[in-house]
C-alpha cells in the first residue's frame, strides 16, 4: 500500500509510535524512526525493521524540545529517501501535579514536545508533501485533546492545542492532496501510562490497582485498555487513499470514553 513512501515517525523507540513505525514499514514505506532510548536497543529494532519488512529503515536521535534538530530531522530524511511524504507527530511526554504545584519547566516542555514539535515538523514538511501533492500527516493527540483530567494541566492544553492545530494546517493544504488528522486514544497500556501510575497514587491518595481501575479504566466504558496495534491500525488507515477525503479531523479510539 505505501511501496516507494517514506515516512518521520516521531517518538517511536516506544509504545504508540513503533508500533505505527512497525505498521508503516509491513507496508512498504521507508521510515525515519525518532525517540530516546539504550543505544544498542534503539539499533535492533532499526535493523529487525529493515530484516523484516525489507524497507530501509534510519534512526534520528533529533530532540523534539529542540526546533533545529526537528527540522534537521526532516532535511536529512528528504536527502536520504529523496521526499517525507508521511510524518507522525507522535513525540509525547506526560507530567502530573496540581496546577499550583505544576513545575514550569516541566509545563514549558510539554508544550514544546507534545505541541510545538508538531508546528516544527509540519513547517518543514508541508513545502515538500504540496510541491508533490501528496502527504499525509498523522499527529498522536488524545482523549486530553477533547476532555479535561485534573492534574494534567500542560498535557491536556498541549493535546488541545494539537487538535486545533491539526485544523489549521488541513485547511491550508486542502487543495494539494495532504491531509492532517489527529487520532486521540484513550488510555493505551505503554511506558507513558505506567510511569504516571507512582505521580497519580501521590496526587490522589490512591494504590496502584486503585489507579488502573478507578482512574484509567473508570474513564473508558469498555474497562479495556487500548492496543498499541489498534491506533497503528488507525494511522496506518490515515495514510491509505481510502482516506484522501478524511482531513481536519480528530479521530477518538478510546473505548468510549469521550461518548460520555
Ligand atoms: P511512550 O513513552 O511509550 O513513547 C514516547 C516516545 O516519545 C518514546 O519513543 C520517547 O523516546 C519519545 N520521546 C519523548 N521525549 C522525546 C523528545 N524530547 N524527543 C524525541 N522523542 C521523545 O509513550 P506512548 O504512550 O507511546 O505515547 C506516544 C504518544 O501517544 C504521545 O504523544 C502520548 O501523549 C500519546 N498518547 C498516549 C496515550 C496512552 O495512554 N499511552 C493516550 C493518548 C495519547
Amino acid at each position: 500500500m505505501l511501496k516507494g513512501r517514506s515516512a518521520v515517525v516521531t517518538g517511536s523507540t516506544s509504545g504508540i509510535g513503533l508500533a505505527i513505525a512497525r505498521a508503516l514499514a509491513r507496508e512498504g514505506a521507508h521510515v525515519t524512526i525518532n525517540g530516546f532510548g539504550e543505544a544498542a536497543a534503539i539499533e535492533r529494532e532499526r535493523a529487525a525493521l529493515e530484516r523484516e519488512f525489507a524497507v530501509a529503515v534510519r534512526y534520528s536521535p533529533a530532540d523534539m524540545a529542540k526546533p533545529a534538530e526537528i527540522a534537521a530531522m526532516l532535511a536529512e530524511a528528504e536527502t536520504a529517501f529523496g521526499a517525507v511524504d508521511i510524518l507522525v507527530n507522535n513525540a509525547g511526554i506526560q507530567h502530573v501535579a496540581p496546577l499550583e504545584e505544576f513545575p514550569p519547566d516541566q509545563w514549558d516542555r510539554i508544550l514544546a514536545i507534545n505541541l510545538s514539535s508538531a508546528f516544527h515538523a509540519m513547517r518543514a514538511a508541508l513545502p515538500g508533501m504540496k510541491a508533490r501533492r501528496w502527504g499525509r500527516v498523522v499527529n498522536t493527540a488524545s482523549a486530553h485533546s477533547l476532555v479535561a483530567s485534573p492534574f494534567k494541566a500542560a498535557y491536556v492544553a498541549a493535546k488541545h492545542g494539537l487538535a486545533g492545530l491539526t485544523k489549521t494546517a488541513a485547511l491550508e493544504t486542502a487543495t494539494f492532496g495532504v491531509t492532517v488528522n489527529c487520532i486521540s486514544p484513550g488510555y493505551v497500556w505503554t511506558p507513558l501510562v505506567e510511569k504516571q501510575i507512582p505521580d497519580t497514587m501521590k496526587a490522589r491518595g490512591l494504590t496502584e490497582d486503585e489507579v488502573k481501575r478507578d482512574v484509567l479504566l473508570a474513564a473508558q466504558p469498555t474497562r479495556e485498555f487500548v492496543t498499541v496495534d489498534q491506533v497503528a491500525a488507525l494511522a496506518l488507515y490515515l495514510c491509505s487513499d481510502a482516506a484522501a477525503q478524511i482531513t481536519g479531523t480528530n479521530l477518538s479510539i478510546d473505548g468510549g470514553w469521550t461518548a460520555q
